[in-house]
């Protein structure tokens, strides 16, 4: 199998906009269920803001609500630039590389490495 470099991974994620997609493509692979229609029904994206609109009733939908992404100030292209490094380096990658790769601030790049981290299941001991 081939490796998916970096620069795959450009090319699948190339701005929020196609991370947001993939999310709500990963969190609702059959469709969104709306809660007030009581089915699946189609959704259209919201220019303002991260979510998605039932076409029927008007119901928002945002993909981003329960992951570590939803009280984040970072953007969703870095988040998934530092999951995709975490994923993919072997021997770990460290918050200060990540930083450096990622081009935010230390503090940011720290919170990231911690929450990524249990995400993937790590052993949080290491
Ligand atoms: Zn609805």
């Amino acid at each position: 199998m081939r490796h998916y470099t970096i620069k795959d991974f450009k090319g699948d994620f190339p701005n929020d906009e196609a991370c947001l997609e993939w999310l709500k493509n990963a969190k609702y692979p059959n469709g969104i269920f709306c809660d007030k229609c009581q089915k699946v029904t189609k959704h259209y994206r919201l220019a303002k803001r991260p979510a998605y609109s039932c076409e029927i009733c008007g119901n928002n939908v945002y993909p981003m609500v329960g992951t570590i992404l939803e009280k984040s100030a970072t953007s969703l292209s870095t988040w998934f630039h530092a999951m995709f490094l975490m994923a993919n380096t072997r021997c770990g990658i460290s918050a200060k590389q990540l930083q450096r790769e990622t081009g935010v601030t230390y503090k940011t790049a720290w919170r990231m490495f911690r929450q990524i981290r249990s995400m993937l299941g790590d052993d949080v001991s290491t």
